[in-house]
């Protein structure tokens, strides 16, 4: 009854990759080893729910129909939390498999979420942002509906072809029919700031990822494969230059790598002497692509990234690229996961066999759900960071000035008060050793 799945099926010669089935094949692999009851570890693997939805929306006088889904993988721990995807083949499965790694992602880094994610069939590039704007609202309003957005069951946030724009739409159409609802702006996150987004949470998943690697770096297990302790002077390659891989590469190259090649939708940008990254997403915002930068060669395959003599490869842009079909070309010493399951299990094992460590996806980008976690929880709390900070040190300072004063005749000035008031900062406070207090 629970045989498991394999990720991979055969279709007339050609490897078909099946997302659901690598990540139900990785989970089966893990159960293994925790030795759980096979009926348990079955309940644990599957999507509890999933909805899908065909909406019809006016546009351009004809009425186009649309198909979107949530799907939710666990509800343990309410709200679930996940990113909704905007793309033209994404799928139910494609969703329920993205939904269970946010659960796994979640306990991971012990955040208190649970499993959820979303998409919508849409190409983006086909319509305006007006347009999309309506059917975006549309798509918020069904799952408004059925509680599929919520910030007490379940919260949304950006992911593949969304960003800001489409999160303060939903949050806006939330707003409109939940108007009694304090918590309306925890309904999403990823929001711009404006809207009660919070500061870094668009280059959070890019800079998490920059930190995965560096806590890889400081391991034991890299030491003994004989990695330097820090990515300075490291060659890297990322495959996909959006939100996730153009962070990463600002952040990693910031601190002294080379990024000797990166691709996107057009193609792959190479140069050995290293990218300016700064410049390249000038050309990027400035032309859609990558084609026609000047500060390296340009090769319409974008599977060439993969390819690339290099240090560590980063694969940030969409699952299933690294299979058994080409993960012998690789030529790195260290994968990173930046996407969500982006080396199938026949890849992983592969790579194993070849002394290629795997920083794994629920590890390497969850640092897009951990500062989506502070958004949401300043948004509950109505607390802007700053002053929920600055609170913190007022009332831990007063509190041992207090004990100071009736412990002796010492009586502080009001003015000395005042200014202790204006406040040293939380660093300061750690740095003079009075946080350990
Ligand atoms: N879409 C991101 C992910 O895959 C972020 C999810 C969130 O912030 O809820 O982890």
């Amino acid at each position: 009854m629970f045989a498991p799945r394999r990720a991979v099926t055969e279709m007339g010669g050609h490897t078909v990759f099946n997302f659901i089935q690598a990540v139900e094949e990785q989970f089966d692999e893990a159960a293994t080893s925790l030795a759980l009851e096979p009926a348990l570890a079955h309940k644990i693997k599957v999507c509890n729910s999933s909805y899908t939805v065909k909406f019809g929306v006016r546009l351009r006088g004809t009425l186009h129909t649309f198909e979107g889904y949530r799907a939710v993988h666990s509800d343990h721990i309410e709200p679930v939390k996940g990113g909704i995807r905007y793309a033209p083949d994404v799928d139910r499965e494609e969703v329920e498999a993205l939904a269970t790694l946010m659960s796994l992602k979640c306990a991971l880094v012990d955040i208190p979420f649970g499993g959820s994610k979303g998409g919508l069939k849409i190409d983006n590039a086909q319509w305006s942002v007006a347009e999309r704007e309506q059917i975006t609202r549309r798509f918020a309003a069904e799952l408004i509906r059925r509680n599929l957005l919520s910030p007490s069951q379940n919260v949304p946030a950006p992911d593949v072809g969304t960003g800001p724009l489409e999160m303060a739409w939903m949050a806006d159409q939330y707003r409109r029919t939940h108007a009694a609802d304090i918590n309306a702006p925890g309904c999403v996150t990823g929001k711009p700031l404006t809207h009660g987004g919070i500061e870094g949470r668009t280059e959070a998943t890019g800079l998490g990822v920059h930190f995965a690697v560096q806590a890889f770096l400081q391991s034991e297990e890299a030491r003994e494969l004989g990695f330097p302790a820090s990515v300075a002077g490291m060659t890297i390659a990322v495959q996909g230059f959006g939100n996730v891989g153009s962070h990463l590469a600002r952040f990693a190259s910031r601190d002294g790598a080379r990024i000797v090649a990166v691709s996107d939708r057009d193609g792959c940008i190479a140069n050995p002497d290293g990218l300016d990254i700064a410049a390249l997403t000038s050309h990027m915002k400035a032309t859609g692509g990558l084609s026609g930068f000047n500060g390296g060669s340009f090769n319409a395959d974008r599977d060439a990234v993969l390819a690339t003599p290099c240090d560590i490869l980063v694969p940030a842009a969409h699952e299933g690229v690294i299979t058994a079909d080409n993960v012998e070309h690789v030529e790195a010493r260290l994968v990173v996961e930046a996407a969500n399951g982006p080396v199938t299990p026949e890849a992983e094992r592969r790579l194993e066999e070849r002394g290629i460590p795997i920083i794994p996806d629920i590890f390497a980008n969850s640092g897009g759900v951990v500062v989506s976690y502070f958004e949401w929880a300043k948004n509950l709390s109505r607390m802007s960071f700053g002053r929920l900070e600055r609170r913190r040190e007022q009332i831990l300072f007063n509190t041992l000035l207090g004990e100071m004063e009736s412990q002796s005749s010492c009586k502080l000035t009001p003015s000395f008060r005042e200014r202790v008031n204006e406040g040293p900062t939380e660093r300061q406070l750690v740095e003079s050793g009075l946080e350990d207090t």
